[in-house]
C-alpha cells in the first residue's frame, strides 16, 4: 500500500478555497472568513485566541512599547514527539497532552521574536529560524498581526535554529526585498554547506524564487540591528560547541548551553528578564542544562525574572512550573517555563 502523506488539493478545490474563505480551526470550533476580513476576524477570534495561548493577542503596541514573542519553546524533534503517539506500549502524558490543539506542553523549535520599539517605528528582529518555522510562522503572525521580517539573527547552525531559512522566499517573495541575517563566521560556514543556493544565489535557475537573505558576520563583541543594541553572549554547546546567546537591554536569552564560561557572566550582569535554556526536569545533557543546573546558574545570575525554554517531552508544563511556584515562595525565585506564543512586554 501506498500512503499519499503530502500531496496538494486539485486545482478546482485551491481556487473554491482561494476566492471564498480561510478556515481557522480552533479548540472549541471552527469557522470561516472572508479573506477581506481579517481585523473582523481578530475582533472575533481574539477571546477564544487568548485561551488558547494564556497571552493578549493582537493588540498594536504603543509607540514605545517593545515586546517578545515566543515562536518556539520545545526540542529539535517538536513536542508531541510522534514516536510517542505512536507507541503502542507506553503512553507519554505530555506528548498526549500536548497533542491537543493550545495546550501548552505543544512546543515547536526555540526561538523568539523581538518586537523592539525603535525611534523609526517597530521592528521586528527573529532570533533563530528552525526548521518549524513556517508552522509557528503560519500560528503566531496572523495572530499578533506581524507582517515583515526586519532581520533574523542567528545563535548556532544546528537544524532547529536554522532549518527554517529557505521558507524566508514567502517574505522575501511577496511582503519585502530581503532580509538581513546576523551569523557568526562558524555558523556562516555551515550554511555556505546547508544552504549553498540562499548564500551563492548564482547557482539557481533564472527566475526561481528562493529566499533573498543578506548575509551579516557578527563578531563576539556587541552590534547594532534596526537600531537595538546587542550584545552577544557566548557559551558552550557542548564539547568544544560554540553557541551564541544574545542581550538586548536587560533581557539575557540564551537558548543552548551547557556551560557558561567565566567571562560570559559579567555581560548578565543586572539581566532583568532571563530566558534560559532547561531541557529536562532531572539531569542535563551533555549539550543543554537541565532544570537543576539551569536553576544553579539563575541563583548565580539573579535575574528578576527567568523563563526557561527548550524544554523536552519529559517535562510537564503545569507539573514543572507548580514546582518552581513553590520555589518562589520558598527562596524568592520567580522563574516559570515558558511556552510557544507567550508575548512579554519589555524595556529595550
Ligand atoms: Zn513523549
Ligand atoms: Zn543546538
Amino acid at each position: 500500500m501506498v500512503l499519499f502523506v503530502g500531496t496538494t488539493l486539485p486545482p478546482t478545490s485551491m481556487a473554491y478555497l482561494a476566492a471564498l474563505t480561510t478556515r481557522v480551526h480552533l479548540p472549541t470550533s471552527s469557522f470561516s472568513i472572508t479573506r477581506k476580513g481579517f481585523s473582523a476576524f481578530r475582533h472575533i477570534a481574539r477571546p477564544l485566541l487568548q485561551s488558547v495561548s494564556g497571552g493578549d493577542i493582537g493588540q498594536p503596541l504603543s509607540a514605545n512599547e517593545s515586546e517578545i514573542i515566543f515562536t518556539g519553546s520545545g526540542t529539535s524533534e517538536g513536542i508531541p514527539r510522534v514516536s510517542c503517539l505512536t507507541d503502542p506500549v507506553k503512553k507519554c502524558p505530555v506528548c498526549f497532552k500536548a497533542a491537543e490543539p493550545g495546550n501548552k506542553n505543544r512546543r515547536l523549535n526555540t526561538g523568539i521574536l523581538v518586537r523592539y520599539a525603535g525611534s523609526s517605528g517597530t521592528r521586528n528582529i527573529l532570533i533563530d529560524v528552525g526548521k518549524f518555522f513556517y508552522h509557528s510562522a503560519l500560528q503566531w503572525f496572523p495572530t499578533f498581526g506581524i507582517r515583515t521580517i526586519d532581520a533574523v539573527i542567528i545563535t548556532h547552525s544546528h537544524a532547529d535554529a536554522i532549518g527554517g531559512l529557505d521558507d524566508l522566499r514567502d517574505w522575501t517573495n511577496n511582503v519585502q526585498p530581503s532580509i538581513p541575517i546576523y551569523v557568526a563566521q562558524r555558523d556562516f560556514e555551515v550554511m555556505k554547506k546547508t544552504h549553498y543556493y540562499l548564500v551563492d544565489t548564482s547557482v539557481i535557475a533564472p527566475g526561481a524564487a528562493v529566499s533573498d537573505l543578506q548575509f551579516n558576520i557578527i563578531p563576539e563583541e556587541p552590534f547594532v540591528v534596526s537600531g537595538l543594541k546587542v550584545t552577544p553572549l557566548p557559551v558552550w554547546h557542548g564539547r568544544g560547541y560554540r553557541s551564541l546567546g544574545f542581550r538586548f537591554g536587560n533581557v539575557c536569552y540564551i537558548s543552548d548551553v551547557s556551560e557558561i564560561p567565566e567571562e560570559t557572566y559579567p555581560l548578565l550582569k543586572d539581566c532583568e528578564i532571563l530566558i534560559m535554556d532547561a531541557l529536562r526536569p532531572d539531569r542535563s545533557s551533555s549539550t543543554h542544562f537541565g532544570l537543576p543546573r539551569a536553576l544553579e546558574e539563575v541563583r548565580k545570575i539573579q535575574p528578576k525574572r527567568t523563563l526557561f525554554t527548550g524544554m523536552m517531552h519529559l517535562m510537564d508544563h503545569d507539573e514543572v512550573n507548580g514546582y518552581l511556584l513553590k520555589l518562589k515562595e520558598s527562596e524568592g525565585v520567580d522563574a516559570q517555563l515558558s511556552y510557544d506564543g507567550l508575548r512579554i512586554s519589555v524595556t529595550l
